[in-house]
């Protein structure tokens, strides 16, 4: 039977860094069996519903790269559904759960309820005061099902709940924990459907996983309590239950679960701060999973070769910002100085560089300077933090230190001599003005520190940065000589 996995987020409004390695490793496991895997839309709470949600999430892997082969797709800015186990939106299926619903009030398995809210709302008091934390007492549990159908046929509001066993030991394996125990006693009588007509999760779950063939559940550890109730249920429809994986939470480095209220957990937040999206995938799917061999850069295909759930850890993986940040740098160095420069353009719009509708002039000049110092980058949004030293016609020197070199006695001298020789160089790129340091150095016997370092002070008023020659060559003639005039000035 070929592999076929799901990724059933409910939509949130943004995507948690954990909901996305969820769907790595949904990818990465589907890919390396030559399996199919399938997004679908949790969109049964309707009281959680948020706009754009779906947007939001199906961008966010598209710019991942983490795309399914079933599911809802955006086309032209229109929402499409590819695949043959459609719809994929559970909020689109809901006539596909009555039916299961009523199979299992006809054979048992399930029980209407007609308990007001005032009257769960007291049991639910009364169980807080004896510390008991699960939820209904079964009050309707043994209603005749004759009763049940006539109450309804009434008009009579109304849930279904699922008669979970009182008490059976349940052992089950899982693909990332090995034998899992849970006793059916720790779970209550769940609703199945509720009043609006809709299906609560556990249905809608059990019943799509069935429909779409699906063979492995790989999901996040806080579903493990839910196992037990969809057990139950599978074996009420008489359905093969798939296999299971739960991925431990991702702590931070204090080792307590991401929060969002403590860390950056949206993807859209990496996304905007400007991380490849490559680095992130490898990154993450690192975050509890540890394939064999030193290597720690890998490409997705690399990844998808060597995933297995032998080597996904059973205690939550650490979410470690300066980690990503080092894999992130490692990558950029590495990207394409072309596709880098179009990353940096919007942050240098953003702070003011150039205009939008320009920005296609500035081009060349964006990509030579994030060429020059993309080895300092973390993430693209820094690329500005660089770009000061590359505009303006005049120099500031504020620190201490380079004002004392720069009021050394050589210094106009050798500004003197830059200036002739640049004025008068017909070439300027940085193989160029090395040469016509050269010859400054030859000419006027200075050299060294008293060379380098007073020249760089002079052109960008620091002691310290990107290549000196690159850098006056990315300035250009006309600038650079500007600004050592400016400097003689002012300060020698
Ligand atoms: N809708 C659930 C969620 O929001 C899916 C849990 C599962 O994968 O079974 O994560």
């Amino acid at each position: 039977m070929s592999v076929r996995v799901r990724f059933a987020p409910s939509p949130t409004g943004y995507v948690h860094v954990g909901s996305l390695r969820t769907a790595l490793y949904n990818y990465l496991y589907a890919k390396n069996q030559n399996g199919k895997y399938a997004l679908r839309i949790e969109d049964t709470d309707r009281t959680r519903l948020v706009e754009d949600a779906l947007d939001n999430l199906i961008n966010a892997f598209d710019w991942a790269d983490i795309m399914h082969d079933e599911g809802p797709f955006m086309k032209d800015g229109k929402l499409i559904q590819v695949g043959d186990y459609g719809p994929y939106i559970q909020s689109e299926r809901l006539d596909t759960y009555r039916p299961y619903v009523e199979q299992l009030l006809e054979s048992g398995h399930a029980y209407y309820c007609f308990c007001s809210k005032e009257r769960l709302d007291e049991v639910r008091a009364k169980n807080k005061e004896k510390g008991i934390i699960s939820g209904y007492d079964g009050h309707c549990r043994d209603l005749p099902l004759e009763e049940g159908k006539k109450r309804v046929a009434a008009g009579e509001s109304y849930v279904v709940r699922m008669k979970m066993p009182e008490n059976r030991e349940l052992i089950f394996k899982d693909l990332v924990r090995g034998e899992v125990k849970m006793n059916t006693a720790d779970s209550d009588d769940q609703v199945l459907l509720k009043a609006d007509g809709f299906p609560t999760y556990h249905m809608a779950v059990v019943v799509d996983d069935h429909l779409m063939g699906i063979t492995h559940m790989i999901r996040g550890e806080e579903w493990l309590p839910s196992t037990p109730k969809q057990i139950i249920l599978y074996e009420a429809l008489g359905w093969e239950m798939p296999q299971i994986a739960h991925l431990s939470n991702i702590l931070n480095t204090e080792k307590k679960k991401l929060s969002k209220r403590h860390d950056s957990v949206a993807v859209e937040d990496f996304m905007n701060k400007g991380y490849l999206p490559e680095a992130l995938i490898n990154f993450l799917a690192l975050v509890g999973w540890s394939p064999e061999g030193e290597e720690e850069i890998m490409t997705l295909e690399e990844m998808t070769e060597k995933f297995s759930f032998d080597r996904v850890s059973k205690s939550g993986g650490v979410f470690d910002v300066q980690k990503l940040n080092w894999m992130n740098n490692q990558y950029i160095r590495k990207c394409d100085a072309d596709r880098l420069a179009k990353l940096a353009i919007p942050y240098l719009i953003e702070a003011g560089y150039f205009d939008a509708e320009g920005a296609e002039g500035h081009f060349e000049w964006v990509k030579r300077i994030v060429q020059l110092v993309k080895e300092h980058l973390e993430y693209m949004a820094q690329v500005v933090d660089h770009f000061p030293l590359f505009v303006g016609e005049t120099v500031e020197i504020t620190d201490d230190s380079a004002l004392e070199m720069i009021k050394l006695d050589h210094v106009s001298t050798l500004i003197d001599a830059l200036i002739s020789k640049f004025d008068s160089a017909e070439a300027f790129d940085a193989p160029s003005v090395k040469s016509l340091f050269k010859e400054v150095q030859k000419e006027t016997g200075i050299k060294g520190k008293n060379l380098f370092m007073c020249t760089r002070i002079a052109v960008t008023g620091q002691e310290h940065g990107p290549d000196l020659m690159e850098s006056i060559s990315i300035l250009g003639k006309g600038t650079v000589i500007k600004r050592l005039k400016s400097v003689q000035k002012k300060y020698c």
